[in-house]
């Protein structure tokens, strides 16, 4: 019976909404709970810094991967976004995947469904397909090589020079590898709503306070601030550059819980958000999606065992094939 509200509430919700420990024992109890199934909680850097901090691990899309690939846990619980749970249930068929709040979706991996990427495809024979992480199983499994923003130059540039390429879902990060490449890309016009949206004027304006500060930005942003960035990278390569980097101001252009990382390494330095064009709800650039994943809701999914990832047997083996060329080139 109880199974059976718990269902009704992912039909209706998407996640499971039943009440949960309260304070400090909500935290134990999360604890408990991953001790006693051997489960494993993945967390991607833009997730809530409780999130983060409960987690056995916190990294960028590719180290979650590899982390996926690796883990002899009976199952993983995914703090993040929905294709990343499905790349972990790719690479981890036998294991049981869990989501918190199936609503935790993609802008960018949304704006390439996979039947108008097909189309694209045959339209454009010959040519190498090359699709960033952010993208549904579906889209994987007409792709020839994935790949993540910490390793899309280098897989790019193993291929032979005069292979023709097509490169989705991201057209910002499409036109970064190949200014750095020199490759023949054909990009696909998607983008991450999150990562558009910095104004490169306010931007500006926070420099000329605190003219001293470097501009730090991934990849995904659009060119105006990918031309005036000190430094380029993803999130783990943003808070490894302030990590090492002498500097002590950072205006940070990507969604802001990196900063959660980059203050536990480095407390004494100030980390500035970059603003958006306008203001939204949070009048940040937060990504509504990774915000969604909330303590309460990797309690419920803990102790229900649900919302779990499923994937076609054909889907999975198909697209098992390019996130596995993937690893093999970046490890
Ligand atoms: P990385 O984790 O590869 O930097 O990707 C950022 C992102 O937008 C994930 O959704
Ligand atoms: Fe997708 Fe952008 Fe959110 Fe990353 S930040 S999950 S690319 S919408």
């Amino acid at each position: 019976m109880k199974m059976k509200n718990v269902e009704k509430d992912i039909v209706e919700k998407g996640y499971i909404d039943r009440p949960v420990p309260e304070g400090d024992e909500l935290v134990k109890a999360i604890k408990e709970l991953k001790e006693e199934k051997n489960a494993v909680i993945l967390a991607h850097y833009y997730q809530r810094p409780e999130v983060q901090d409960i987690a056995d691990h916190t990294g960028d899309s590719l180290a979650l991967s590899q982390l996926a690939a690796q883990t002899d846990a009976d199952i993983i619980l995914f703090a993040g976004v929905h294709f990343m749970a499905e790349t972990a249930k790719i690479l981890s068929p036998e294991k049981k995947v869990l989501l918190p709040d199936l609503n935790a979706g993609c802008s960018m991996a949304d704006s390439c469904p996979a039947d108008a990427f097909r189309e694209f495809i045959e339209k454009n024979p010959g040519r190498t397909v090359i699709t960033y992480v952010n993208t549904t199983a579906e889209v994987k499994a007409l792709s020839d090589i994935v790949c993540t923003s910490s390793n899309a130059v280098k897989v790019v540039g193993s291929l032979p020079e005069n292979k023709k390429i097509i490169f989705a879902p991201d057209r910002n990060l499409g036109e970064y590898v190949r200014k750095r490449t020199g490759r023949d890309m054909l990009l696909w016009n998607g983008s991450c709503h999150v990562h558009v949206r910095f104004s490169v004027n306010r931007l500006l304006e926070i420099k000329k306070e605190y003219p001293e500060a470097k501009i730090i930005a991934h990849p995904e942003c659009e060119s105006e601030i990918r031309e005036i960035a000190d430094y380029l990278g993803s999130t783990a390569q943003l808070i490894g550059y302030t990590r090492k980097d002498a500097g002590k101001v950072y205006i940070v252009a990507t969604e802001p819980g990196v900063i959660h990382e980059m203050k536990k390494n480095d407390p004494d330095k100030t980390y500035i958000p970059a603003p958006p064009l306008e203001m939204n709800k949070c009048a940040c650039s937060e990504c509504e999606y990774m915000k969604m994943i909330t303590l309460e809701k990797i309690y419920n999914t803990l102790k229900y065992e649900l919302p779990e990832i499923k994937l076609e047997e054909e889907i999975i083996k198909k697209a098992l094939i390019p996130v596995k060329r993937m690893l093999e080139i970046t490890s």
